[in-house]
């Protein structure tokens, strides 16, 4: 009995492994071209740093001509959500990242390198498994987990490393025979690697992000096949992203711990080493405390907080890019039209220990982002956000689409376009004041400001209707009418005529605007009010400044 009848006797069909090595040749590809993949167990809802992977992954393998591909990692069965790879495909499809190749919509698949869902490439990791067990480097175990257990306990009582490894690797030993006999006898057991690695020594590592990094070399037996005859992380990883080409695995650094182990299966596995590129969480400020955004604390740290909140997707992705590369702000500055695609992302320039998450700095992106939308994008994408969060805003732009357009082409599509949403939760509030609808619900009192007496207030609307007010006139006459409606009424005419001579006057121009302005929308601060007029129309004018009138 050798270690060859051994990995037969416990994979008896599992193909040799050369059979995979001549399925999935070497990817015909530029140089330089980088193959990644964003690998997500189907666990949970998506997270913001998942997306943030996913979007670094894929503008990489883009910007040098490579292949991104999604591969869903579903070994872990028992942690698995219902539509946990639904959700997490129409998330990335939502942010606009496409696979070039892997898991896409109703368990279809696309690319040479597949099946790309862990769960189905059970018969390829015990190929290797078998490869490795022939030759020694791999062996079952036939502890029972009350056995290690034990063992774990042992160890810390006497306070030393956890795991099984040397002398605590009891089933290593076993000679060839007895492992057979065991199974023979159906003891069930697991598979092990055989680590060939010494605590005792290290082994360096440059990470792309992280850079030069030291650890103690793996000395511990990892399971690599579990009893339900699928893979660990550890060795589906080794396996797929050699089948696959992978060249760059670019992850969470939680696992920046494992390189150790995975450099040593590679090695041991005979294959290449991809490079590796561990990223940093995202991080919140938490009352002057740099943490992790929590899945537990944070509603942000959920994807879906983005869409509900109405955040657009353009401005999530530009903003990630924003703390991917600190260089991303001077390019944006120099090139504020350009389509992010054009911003070269650079791998090697991340933060090490986490960038930070700023909503407010979000939420200025997304604002500048909204800003450049045409008033017709605007209209679809609070339409669409409407649809779905809030009916009666539904309601109302899809009753009153010419207008609403109008509305949103207030102070847009020009030099200095307005700025006041930045988000699509936002729309109603500030455009509702365009709309008899929600302005007659509106209970706030009206204003005013400087010039706050009824009858004065009363006074200028009055002669403002009867005297001034013309809806054919351009916005230079339509102004100069109000300065002469100030004078009419001694007001100031020019405000530097009224800060000269402060005592002559009670209020200027501008106050007699802000009268005006109040009147119409119960607000001081509004977009250009001559535009406002012009959408509002001669009617509705007329009967607001009535009604403020009473
Ligand atoms: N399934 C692993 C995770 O979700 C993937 C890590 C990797 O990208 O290799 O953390």
């Amino acid at each position: 009995m050798d270690y060859k009848d051994l990995a037969n006797l416990i994979f008896p069909n599992a193909k040799d492994i050369t059979y995979y090595e001549e399925k999935y040749p070497e990817r015909n590809l530029p140089e330089g071209a980088i193959v990644t993949r964003y690998a997500p167990s189907p666990t949970g809802f998506m997270h913001i740093g998942g997306l943030y992977q996913g979007i670094i992954a894929k503008k990489v393998s883009e910007q040098t001509k490579g292949v991104f591909f999604l591969r869903v990692e579903d070994t872990d069965q028992k942690r698995e959500i219902e539509n946990g790879v639904t959700e997490i495909i129409n998330s990335l499809e939502d942010y606009g990242i496409q696979a070039d190749e892997g898991v896409f919509q109703n368990d279809q698949e696309k690319g040479n390198y597949g099946p790309y869902k862990q769960s189905q490439r059970k018969e390829i990791y015990q190929s290797y498994a078998k490869y490795l067990i022939e030759q020694g480097k791999a062996y079952p175990c036939f502890c029972s987990p009350e056995e290690i257990e034990q063992i774990r306990n042992k160890q810390e009582a006497a306070k030393i490393r956890p795991g099984y490894y040397g002398v605590w690797a009891k089933c290593r030993n076993n000679t060839v025979e007895q492992m057979a006999e065991k199974i023979k006898n159906g003891e069930s057991y697991i598979i092990r690697f055989k680590s060939p690695g010494r605590e005792d020594k290290k082994i360096r590592h440059k990470d792309v992000i992280k850079g030069n990094v030291e650890f103690p070399e793996n000395d511990q037996d990892i399971v690599i096949i579990k009893a339900d005859g699928l893979p660990t992380y550890h060795f589906a990883h080794a396996v797929d992203d050699h089948l696959m080409h992978t060249t760059h695995v670019i992850r969470g650094d939680e696992w920046l711990s494992s390189v150790p182990l995975h450099l040593q299966l590679f090695q041991v596995l005979g294959f290449k080493a991809p490079k590796y590129a561990h990223i940093a969480p995202i991080m919140k400020n938490d009352n002057g405390n740099k943490r992790k955004l929590s899945k537990r604390k944070d509603p942000e740290a959920a994807v879906n907080y983005y869409s509900e909140q109405g955040i657009p997707k353009e401005a999530v992705n530009e903003y990630l890019l924003n703390i991917a590369n600190s260089t991303f702000e001077n390019w944006r500055r120099a090139n504020p039209d350009k389509p992010i695609k054009d911003f070269d992302l650079q791998l090697n320039k991340m933060s090490v220990s986490g960038a930070l998450f700023d909503m407010v700095k979000l939420l200025d992106v997304s604002k500048i982002v909204i800003s450049k939308m045409t008033s017709e994008q605007v209209y679809q994408n609070a339409l669409e956000w409407a649809n779905k969060y809030d009916e009666q805003l539904a309601k109302i732009l899809k009753e009153n689409k010419e207008y609403s357009i109008k509305v949103f082409g207030i102070e847009r599509g020009n030099k200095k376009p307005r700025k006041d949403i930045s988000k699509w939760s936002d729309v109603k509030e500030s455009i509702s004041y365009m709309y008899d609808e929600l302005f007659e619900k509106d209970n706030t009192e009206y204003l005013y400001q400087v010039i706050n007496q009824k009858e004065k207030i009363n006074k200028i609307l009055e002669l403002y209707i009867t005297k001034y007010y013309n809806p054919q006139d351009d916005k230079q006459t339509w102004f100069d009418k109000i300065k002469e409606l100030s004078g009419e009424l001694s007001y100031a005419k020019e405000v530097k005529e009224f800060k000269a001579n402060p005592e002559k006057y009670e209020a200027h121009v501008g106050d007699v605007s802000t009268v005006l302005r109040v009147a119409l929308t119960k607000r001081t601060n509004t977009p250009d009010m001559y535009e406002i007029m012009q959408v509002l129309g001669k009617d509705v004018i007329e009967q607001r400044f009535k009604k403020a009138m009473q």
